[in-house]
């Protein structure tokens, strides 16, 4: 190979350089920022994880193997009774009519501070066996564990389905995370940009027959301080009837370790009553007023096991990977349960001569491009659980532009979309292509596109470090 004389090169390729990208950023630079689609990983389920549960036994037993899992290691369990009470979920009306003056009285209840009253007496009457409405356990405390869970998971014959799921998605934007699809984003406001992606839980609802005997109970009487307080005077309820609408349990767990990570009963009550008012003279002559009311209730229990996650801070990209540039030191991301003190971690590099791992968890890279694993293992009063995210020593992609951002073809007709990465010194300069629709047009893996019928699609290269997309519209006439 003939050597090269860089230093004398080196100043004018410089200029030359820097005069290129200042011309051509102003005239392309906003052409390619409209064609930056975001750095987010294709849909990619882990083929490692459990399948989903598909029937109600499969949901229980689910249930009852994470519950199990949960009472012999005892974790922190926070658990909330908690009410929410729409005003407009009551309703009076009365024998005589008269609509206008009871509109007077449905307007007590949907003000705010009637609504946090009907939810504050809820919240602070109850508990779930002795336990006060609002409870926390201790690691390791086993005793409350099983008061609070013990018992809590539904017989089979009690559920009347159970629908399972472990979908989400995410603005392809900005990287705003929800359960359900969506339009708009909320948070950049961008339209069309949610994908669908895959939790790393998995969400389980179970339909039940009736009101679990531990959950607490709606009563008329609930009702008193509020009517009281508010004109009726004193009333005597008659012909009371409560129902449940909609029972519901809801739990999640993680599928890498089946853990139950949250559990959350919830329940509708119908409440109606007559309510003889007899001593407010311009109420008793309308006659019994009926009351009809609907309260959300629920019961949650959030589950936290010592835990330990690296680079957990780009939940949208898969696996656990961060990249260090040659010779420089970072910092991995980390989380842990419990967050205090009393926990010891200890971190490990799998092949010190790629990189090595102090005492904090900031990584120091070798002078040449390689990987390795870096661990961490958490120990805490007798428990011990570790994380891993592999690191590669590398230069890294950061923007992924194409030659053509739209494409016009025949029937039949080729194109070589080339992709470029920059910087040009990164070390993984290759990518992969995808057609949104194969039916229009399909791409190779050398970004050659073939158009196969008529009608438009979009070609997109994706770089295989750091996942940048760029996309190309493609027309077929
Ligand atoms: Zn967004």
């Amino acid at each position: 190979m003939r050597k090269l004389d860089y230093k004398k090169y080196l100043y004018p390729a410089v200029i030359t350089v820097l005069v290129i990208f200042f011309v051509g950023g102003v005239v392309i630079g906003g052409a390619s920022v409209m064609h930056m689609d975001g750095a987010y990983p294709p849909y990619e389920p882990d083929e490692a994880f459990a399948p989903l549960p598909e029937t109600a036994g499969e949901a229980v037993d689910l249930l009852n193997g994470a519950i199990a899992q949960a009472l012999t290691a005892a974790p922190k369990i926070k658990f909330v009774c908690d009410s929410s009470f729409d005003g407009d979920d009551i309703s009076l009306t009365a024998k005589n009519g008269y609509e206008d003056l009871f509109k007077k009285y449905e307007g007590v209840f949907s003000s705010d501070d009637a609504e946090d009253k009907l939810e504050e007496l809820y919240d602070k009457s109850y508990g779930v066996n002795g336990l006060a409405h609002e409870y926390e356990t201790d690691y390791g405390d086993a005793g409350t564990c099983e008061v609070l869970l013990g018992g809590v998971a539904p017989e089979l014959s009690e559920i009347l389905s159970a629908e399972s799921t472990d979908d989400r998605w995410v603005c392809s934007n900005c990287g705003e995370s929800k359960n359900e699809p969506f339009d708009e984003c909320e948070e950049c406001k961008l339209t069309g940009a949610a994908e669908k992606r895959k939790r790393n839980t998995v969400c389980v609802t179970l339909t039940l027959a009736s009101l679990p005997d531990f959950f607490p109970q709606r009563s008329v009487s609930q009702l008193d301080r509020l009517l009281n307080s508010e004109g009726f005077g004193s009333y005597v309820p008659t012909n009371i009837t409560t129902e449940y609408p909609e029972v519901k349990l809801v739990f999640e767990l993680d599928r890498a370790d089946g853990r139950l990570r949250t559990l959350v009963f919830k329940a509708k009550t119908r409440l109606t009553a007559s309510l003889e008012t007899r001593t407010v003279p311009e109420l008793s002559e309308y006659g019994d007023i009926l009351l009809d009311c609907l309260f959300d209730d629920d019961i949650k229990y959030e589950i936290t096991f010592p835990s330990i996650s690296l680079n957990d801070a780009e939940p949208l990209r898969p696996g656990k990977t961060m990249t260090v540039a040659p010779g420089r030191t970072e910092a991995v991301k980390f989380s842990h349960q419990p967050n205090d003190r009393a926990v010891k971690i200890r971190w490990q590099s799998s092949d010190e001569g790629v990189l090595t791992v102090d005492e904090d968890g900031y990584v120091k890279a070798g002078k040449t491009p390689g990987e390795a694993t870096v661990t961490a293992t958490l120990t805490f009063e007798g428990w011990s659980c570790s994380d891993s995210v592999t690191v590669y020593v590398r230069k890294s992609v950061e923007k992924l532009n194409l030659n053509k951002y739209h494409l016009s073809l025949a029937v039949g007709g080729q194109y070589a979309l080339r992709a470029q990465v920059s910087p040009r010194r990164a070390t993984v300069r290759t990518v992969a292509w995808y057609s949104e629709d194969e039916t229009i047009a399909t791409v190779d893996e050398n970004g050659v596109v073939t158009a196969i019928s008529p009608g438009e699609t979009v070609i997109y290269a994706l770089s295989d470090d750091g996942f940048y997309k760029a996309s190309c519209k493609t027309e077929v006439k």
